[in-house]
């Protein structure tokens, strides 16, 4: 198994207050990595500092040999590093087809943007039968589908996900986990913040558990799914 992204001793502070306090990450290529941990834990801080929106006090982020805490966040989407935003950050006064045009904007290989679309409309059928509607119209489920739509158009190498679950209707939940189960199995490199830690560790072939700050416990998503700790802190056992 390859490393494809590599975190060491990343540190995140909000002035005086160190949120994330030097955590090691290991994403393999491939595979879907989750980050779970309760609210508050520092699991979207973290993700933020990976895709450069939030400025690392200490630490690296290895992906290709490069330090991405040195690059800003334009150049780190254009390696290939994408983040799905939480709270969707999709625009809600364009249509779903110009939302998903907004996420080619970095590539250079216009001729493949076609088919992504095609792969995407597939992906999310609902995307398509409402493409010439307006964002805004979208209920929350098919927004956060838009979200990651949008930044599958970006032809990303490894998607961070912050809870693609959050404030959805429990078969919305298991559709989303489904698809991004899916998206997988075509190769691609997941990272996903979870708070729904049972769905994020079953889909999961690694998991971090992040408490205050640090990593505590670390394995497959199977063994976490296992681990007595894990059941009893986060899994209601
Ligand atoms: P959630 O699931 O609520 O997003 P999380 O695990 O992602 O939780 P973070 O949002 O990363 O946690 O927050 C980690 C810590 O940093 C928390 O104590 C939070 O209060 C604090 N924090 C987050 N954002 C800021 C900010 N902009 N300024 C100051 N403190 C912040």
């Amino acid at each position: 198994m390859s490393a494809l992204l590599q975190v060491t001793g990343l540190a995140v502070s909000y002035g005086h207050i160190e949120a994330v306090k030097g955590i090691d990450l290991v994403l393999h290529a491939g595979e879907i990595t989750a980050l779970v941990g309760a609210n508050g834990a520092g699991k979207s801080t973290a993700l933020l500092a990976i895709s450069g929106l939030l400025k690392a006090s200490r630490g690296a982020v290895l992906f290709d040999g490069v330090d991405l805490t040195k690059l800003a966040p334009h150049q780190i989407v254009a390696r290939g590093v994408v983040q799905v935003a939480e709270g969707r950050a999709i625009l809600t006064t364009l249509t779903v087809a110009e939302n998903l045009a907004l996420g080619t904007y970095a590539r250079k290989d216009k001729s493949g943007v076609a088919a992504d679309l095609e792969w995407v409309y597939a992906l999310f059928p609902v995307l398509r039968s409402r493409r010439d509607g307006l964002a805004g119209n979208l209920s929350g489920g098919e927004q956060q589908m838009l979200a990651i739509g949008r930044a599958l158009m970006a032809k990303p190498r490894v998607l961070l996900l912050d809870e693609p679950s959050m404030g959805l209707a429990p078969l919305m939940v298991q559709e989303i986990f489904r698809i991004l189960k899916e998206i997988n199995l075509t190769g691609l490199t997941i990272l996903l913040v979870e708070q729904n830690v049972r769905q994020a560790l079953k889909i999961a072939q690694r998991g971090y558990v992040l408490e205050t700050g640090k990593i505590v416990l670390s394995g497959s998503g199977q063994d976490l799914l296992d681990d007595p700790k894990v059941v009893e802190a986060y899994l209601g056992g």
